[in-house]
């Protein structure tokens, strides 16, 4: 073999090249995985600036079924603590540490709304009913972690008796695919109660998968170090089993005649199989489908098309701030992970219709406009908080705290914006907003003890990882979604039109995020292991 020959050839180092990319290393292959930053993690990020250690990406992990049962089989450890989280609307606020609290969660809404009260019971019932069927999906290690043959206790106490359960369940799943916010109309008639339920969740989130959230909020875990330590103990159990890594380079062209890949200074790399871990569409754009055999080519370019036509999913907006507070002046008001909404009326038209006409009419519009609709938005929405240094001392320095502050964002805002050449005016004036209301509402030592405030757009996300529109879980719930969005197809979400190229990630299959791309990942390596 020459040095740039390899088995297989990882293209993108997020959590599900990564995954690819040891799994194919631990079965002696030869591989390579390239990576466009100088780091692997991809959305799975964690940064020091000034001494406080912040997240960029996802703030805390779910295991899911699948990222626990990965290290048992790779023999991967790291120190992992709970992290639990907090819900807050206005004065009222929550911990959540077990089932039980999902009263403190009806007394909260009540409290909010007490004209409502038979419909906050019907959300309640529908989300005790969601609740057990979660302990069925997520109710055994997900079985493609498992060496099935080889432990036959795990196939004989847990897997045949779960899998009549699953499927039951996956019938009862498939019913509640509506979007949440159809769902909520059909039982809550206060709109602003069914915004307050539903607005943290991407557009035309499954109501299944909204209303489970509840169950999802106690099996949050925290790496200690930040959650890039994820990434980090992936990468290097890769490198003991051989593996190559090449960071900060980007692949510009495929050329699936020659099974070769070239980056930016033109440097070619061969392979018997690619998986492509990164954007989906960047895949159907550099590919090179000239001299592939008609057939393959005529369903390449049509897939192609498909993908081309459609829109990642949401994105975030966030603010990264250093606090000269105490770490438990923050404890005292709510866990380092706490999903806040300042206002009980809602975001209501706010995120849809008016957001909608503002980019249509961007041209039309004076800065002031927008200006009012962000003071809006900003006032009604609902803000991820985290503060890494509740759940790790370590992560800040003394006396001090780093907080996060996020909410999904519109992509085509941001651009627009930067088009119009205000786009560093416009991140200021959204960090000025967030502050003033969450200092206004919940903490109030953001008012006079900043010590220093940055931000990161849906702009900077599509800059960091090559992501369409800034999506941060692929496709989300776009429709109709063009890849695998069936669980029991899960299975087929890997395979592109050329054989011997694969794919993996957030892009393959919908709904995704870190436990989908892991598992996306592995079944990518999989197939490649099968076949040879
Ligand atoms: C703020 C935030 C909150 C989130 N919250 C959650 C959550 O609560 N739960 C959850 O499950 N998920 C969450 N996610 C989403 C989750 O982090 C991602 O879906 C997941 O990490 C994606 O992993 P991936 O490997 O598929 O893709 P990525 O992490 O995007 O990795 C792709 C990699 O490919 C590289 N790349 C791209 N193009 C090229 C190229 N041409 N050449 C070489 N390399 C290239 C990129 O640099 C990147 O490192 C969140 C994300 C964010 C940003």
């Amino acid at each position: 073999m020459t040095d740039n020959k390899y088995d297989t050839v990882i293209v993108g180092g997020g959590m599900a090249g990564l995954t690819s990319a040891t799994y194919l290393a631990r079965a002696g292959q030869k591989i390579l995985l390239i990576e466009k930053n100088n780091e692997a993690g991809g959305l799975v990020n964690s940064f020091t600036r000034d001494g406080f250690r912040f997240d960029a990406g996802v703030r805390a992990l779910l295991d899911a079924g699948i990222i626990m049962p990965m290290f048992e089989e790779l023999g991967i450890s790291i120190d992992t603590v709970k992290s639990p989280v907090s819900l807050g609307v206005g004065k009222e606020i929550i911990d959540i540490e077990s089932i039980d609290d999902l009263e403190k969660y009806r007394n909260l809404l009540l409290k909010l709304y007490p004209d409502s009260e038979q419909d906050i019971n019907e959300v309640l019932k529908s989300i005790q009913r969601i609740m057990k069927h979660m302990d069925v999906l997520y109710g055994i290690e997900n079985p493609v972690f498992k060496d099935i043959p080889g432990d036959r206790k795990f196939l004989f106490q847990k897997l045949l008796p779960w899998l009549p359960r699953f499927l039951m369940t996956v019938g009862k799943i498939n019913r509640m695919n509506m979007p949440v916010e159809d769902y909520l109309g059909k039982i809550v008639k206060d709109p602003s109660l069914r915004d307050i339920i539903s607005q943290h969740f991407f557009r035309n989130t499954p109501a299944f998968f909204a209303m489970s959230y509840f169950s999802l909020y106690l099996d949050y875990f925290y790496p200690l170090g930040g959650v890039k330590k994820l990434a980090d103990a992936v990468r290097d159990k890769m490198y003991e089993f051989g593996g190559e890594l090449l960071t900060g380079t980007v692949i510009n062209k495929v050329n699936p005649v020659n099974n070769s890949i070239t980056d930016f200074n033109g440097a070619e790399y061969f392979y018997d199989d690619l998986v492509w871990a990164a954007d989906m569409k960047t895949l159907y754009t550099i590919t090179d489908t000239d001299n592939l055999p008609g057939d393959i080519r005529t369903k390449f370019d049509y897939k192609g098309k498909e993908i081309m036509d459609k829109r990642g999913g949401d994105s975030v907006f966030t603010v990264f701030i250093e606090v000269d507070s105490p770490p438990d002046s923050f404890r005292e008001i709510a866990h380092g992970h706490f999903f806040y909404t300042p206002s009980k009326e809602g975001l209501g038209e706010t995120h849809r219709t008016d957001l909608d006409r503002l980019i249509e009419d961007f041209d039309n519009l004076e800065k002031k406009d927008i200006l009012l609709w962000l003071d809006k938005f900003t006032a009604l929405n609902t803000y991820e908080i985290s503060v890494p240094c509740l759940k790790d001392p370590s992560l800040c320095p003394e006396g001090q705290t780093g907080v996060i502050i996020s909410f999904l964002a519109e992509y085509d805002l941001f651009h627009k914006v930067e088009e119009a050449g205000w786009y560093e005016e416009f991140k200021a004036e959204i960090e000025q907003r967030v502050i003033k209301v969450i200092s206004e509402s919940v903490y109030p030592m953001l008012k006079d003890k900043i010590i220093k405030q940055f931000s990161f757009s849906p702009l900077s996300i599509k800059q960091r990882v090559s992501s369409s529109e800034g999506a941060i879980v692929g496709w989300s719930f776009t429709e109709p979604v063009p890849v695998v969005n069936k669980i029991q197809k899960s299975d087929k979400s890997v395979y592109t039109p050329i054989p011997n190229i694969y794919q993996a990630g957030q892009w393959v299959y919908s709904p995704a995020g870190v436990p989908m791309s892991i598992l996306t990942g592995r079944l990518a390596a999989d197939k490649i292991m099968k076949k040879k």
